[in-house]
């Protein structure tokens, strides 16, 4: 039997058309009230890479986690927002709600869940990989009776493009995601470990908010496109076929999908999969930008991945003008890389306590294994995170 997938026009984010276009794609599936059961703790997870205005496209729109935060709760269900963006250095709730996400969450009734509070679960990896034996999940999607994926359709630097199966990967609690990188730099290996985490955080619907896009340098740097439309299915595999073809995309070309559905996780093959609602020539744009450069070249030249792994980093310094010298940092950093210098390049530090006016607080960052402490212990505000380059461009950061 073919794979559903609902594939609706909507040619705005206002209220009622995004609303009606959500029912419209939840009809084939019976809508909401078919999939959440009353009482069932409902885990919504939109994109919320990091605290962009909805306009420009990064995250998931807030009308479309307003509707269905709604229809959640309609059914019966516990609505529960809840992401960890790659930026999580930055306030998560903060990045929430300059996406919109937190009003819109809140307005309709549901409760954020920002996973860096929850708890981490290390899950055996379910493919059994030896790059990452233990996948570190945020408590909460564990936690879930039903979880429900809604990614934003955009290009991506490493993976090509982002939609179900790539949103899933924040799930996994900040700063754990950029260990995946440095583990798996190149671009397959990468796409095996996000399929590992879209197979344990099992969203059992796929909402894809395909109204505006990105196109270009995504998925955080790239141009605003329209694309008119929303993407449902209970296969999430099969909703990245539908929306890596809407772009102009070869699904199989895109790591993460070939390898999802060798695994048997949902459809990935296009010519099994039923679109229901509109069809794809109606909405294809196939002069949609890429961001293949990068991806290519990692592609190309593994060993270049191996390289540049070395440049995905985000670090932790210490702001000598915020920083009181309270020495929480340096009594808790597991590594002892944190010392009180007169400069950091000094070998020795001082005494500290009485008479170390002048003396500052630094890490070195040589024997820092970013568990980031410092960070998360500092009431000051004075740890700031500084990411690389090459962190920012792949959207870990
Ligand atoms: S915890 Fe913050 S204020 Fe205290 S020494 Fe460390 S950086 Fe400075
Ligand atoms: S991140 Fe961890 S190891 Fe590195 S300086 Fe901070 S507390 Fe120490």
């Amino acid at each position: 039997m073919a794979t559903k997938v609902s594939l609706v026009k909507c040619g705005s984010y206002a209220d009622t058309e995004v609303a009606g276009a959500l029912r419209s794609a939840l009809a084939p599936f019976g809508g909401m009230a078919a999939l959440v059961k009353p009482g069932q703790k409902v885990l919504i997870k939109p994109n919320c890479l990091m605290g962009e205005a909805p306009e420009m496209a990064v995250t998931t729109h807030p009308t479309l986690i307003f509707a269905v935060v709604k229809e959640v709760i309609a059914a019966g269900g516990i609505a529960l927002v809840g992401d960890s963006p790659g930026n999580a250095h930055a306030n998560v709730v903060a990045s929430m709600e300059k996406a919109g996400i937190k009003q819109a969450a809140e307005a309709a009734g549901g409760a954020l869940v920002p996973f860096q509070q929850g708890g981490i679960v290390k899950v055996k990896s379910p493919s059994g990989s030896s790059i990452l034996p233990e996948v570190p999940i945020a408590g909460p999607v564990l936690a879930a009776d039903f979880v429900i994926d809604l990614p934003k359709l955009k290009t991506h630097g490493m993976t090509l493009y982002t939609g179900a199966i790539k949103n899933m990967f924040g799930c996994v609690p900040g700063f754990f995601k950029t260990e995946f990188h440095r583990l798996a730099p190149h671009p397959h290996d990468f796409a095996s470990l996000l399929v590992d985490v879209f197979a344990i955080s099992r969203p059992g619907l796929t909402i894809m908010d395909a109204v505006v896009g990105m196109e270009g340098a995504g998925p955080s740097h790239g141009t605003p496109r329209k694309l008119g439309a929303i993407i449902a299915s209970t296969d999430g595999v099969a909703v990245d076929v539908i929306g890596s073809s809407l772009i102009g995309f070869d699904p199989l070309d895109i790591d993460m999908i070939k390898i999802a559905g060798e695994r048997g996780l949902g459809n990935s093959n296009l010519e099994q999969i039923e679109v229901l609602g509109a069809a794809i020539a109606e909405l294809r744009l196939t002069d949609w930008a890429r961001p293949d450069r990068l991806y290519k070249v990692l592609k190309r030249f593994p060993r270049l991945a191996g390289i540049l792994a070395g440049f995905i980093a985000i670090n932790p310094e210490i702001d000598q003008q915020k920083c009181v010298k309270c020495l929480v940092c340096l009594k808790s950093c597991p590594a002892k890389t944190i010392k009180m210098h007169p400069h950091p390049l000094s070998p020795s530090p001082l005494p500290r306590g009485k008479g170390n006016k002048g003396l500052g607080v630094y890490i070195d960052l040589k024997n820092c294994i970013h568990c980031f402490c410092c960070h998360e212990l500092c009431q000051y505000d004075a740890v700031k995170l500084k990411s690389s380059w090459l962190a920012r461009l792949m959207g870990v950061a």
